[in-house]
């Protein structure tokens, strides 16, 4: 029997990448977004366009008892989205919504398996405050601090999903993803990332111009591929009974500014970073893959500068197509 996936979020950069996986690996795949994907076609044999926080679409939506649902719909962006607190209120109420219609009609619809992407942003702030040595294992969560909203209600979804694991059986599983980036993800227009901003600044820029990075750039962080982000997606829901919360990211640690060299040597760009005011998030963050590995006999190992040079590329071109 051809398996069955339902994966929301499909429009969205991980969602996209997600769906071509599926139908690679022979699934029927249903896809639901509010818009459809931004820079190729949808994969999917079909494409609901509709609003998760909509009860009765998700009643539509979950007409059968789904093998796999991926959860990946969420209000967000980037530092410049989610840490000026403009956008709380929406980003909470928003991304709960679709989480509670998702747990209740998911498990009405009796689905065999659901995956909810969380995300690193759940760990508490104290444990990030200094770039060399951040403390991101999964049982340090608690006592809960995370330093934005978006982390708040990843939190309360993990929460939200694991109840519902324990008071109706629904098999759960639970990935806190680590700054994912890959060709088709945002790369301008305020909720990009620190790697396609980079990447971005860096094509755009001539020889003896300066770049603009927000802070001292000696804040750190990793930053994952999308090919290797879905190989430990599917490896977390192919697993027979780990559910996570596990990490789900690289533990190649860099700074910003040694993030933007990096980027700068694809041309061999003499560029000057010009350190500005800006959103910033945390000091130090990397993930801790010892659980992931221990539970899944797996970790990833990909190279950054390889994801980064095929992002730049993949960026260039856009560029070059619309100016
Ligand atoms: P994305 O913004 O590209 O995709 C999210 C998609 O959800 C968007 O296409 C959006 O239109 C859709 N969506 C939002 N509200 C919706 C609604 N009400 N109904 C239907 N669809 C709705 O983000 P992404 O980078 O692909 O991230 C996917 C998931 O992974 C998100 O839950 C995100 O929080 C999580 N995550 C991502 C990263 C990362 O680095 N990309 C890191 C940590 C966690």
């Amino acid at each position: 029997m051809q398996k069955t996936a339902l994966v929301c979020g499909a429009g969205g950069f991980i969602g996209g990448h997600l769906v071509k996986k599926l139908k690679n690996e022979g699934y029927w795949v249903r896809g639901v977004d509010l818009k459809r994907p931004d820079f190729s076609e949808t994969a999917a044999d079909d494409f609901v366009v509709g609003d998760l926080r909509d009860q009765i679409l998700c009643q539509n939506v979950l007409d059968r008892p789904f093998d796999e649902v991926y959860q990946l719909a969420a209000d967000m962006g980037g530092a410049g989205y989610i840490f000026t607190g403009e956008h709380d209120a929406d980003v909470m109420h928003n991304s709960a919504q679709i989480n509670l219609n998702m747990a209740y009609y998911g498990n009405k619809a009796g689905i065999k398996k659901i995956f909810y992407s969380s995300s690193a942003c759940m760990y508490p702030e104290r444990n990030q405050l200094e770039p060399e040595n951040p403390n991101l294992s999964e049982d340090s969560a608690y006592p809960a601090a995370p330093d934005s909203e978006y982390g708040w209600e990843k939190l309360f979804s993990e929460r939200l999903y694991l109840s519902y694991n324990r008071n109706y059986g629904l098999d759960v599983r639970i990935a806190r993803f680590h700054n994912i980036f890959g060709p088709e993800g945002t790369w301008r227009g305020g909720k990009e990332k620190a790697p396609a901003a980079m990447c971005r600044k860096v094509a755009e820029a001539k020889d003896g111009d300066s770049i603009e990075i927000w802070g001292d750039g000696e804040q750190t962080r990793s930053f994952m591929y999308i090919d290797e982000c879905l190989e430990g997606v599917r490896r977390l829901m192919d697993s027979p009974d780990f559910r996570g919360p596990v990490n789900i990211g690289s533990d190649e640690m860099v700074s910003i500014n040694q993030l933007a060299k990096m980027i700068m040597e694809f041309e061999n760009k003499k560029l000057e970073l010009k350190h500005i005011e800006g959103p910033l998030g945390v000091r130090g963050r990397n993930s801790d893959n010892r659980l992931i590995h221990e539970k899944l006999g797996w970790r990833p190992n990909a190279p950054l500068k390889d994801g980064l040079k095929k992002t730049y590329d993949w960026i260039n071109q856009q560029i070059k197509n619309n100016p």
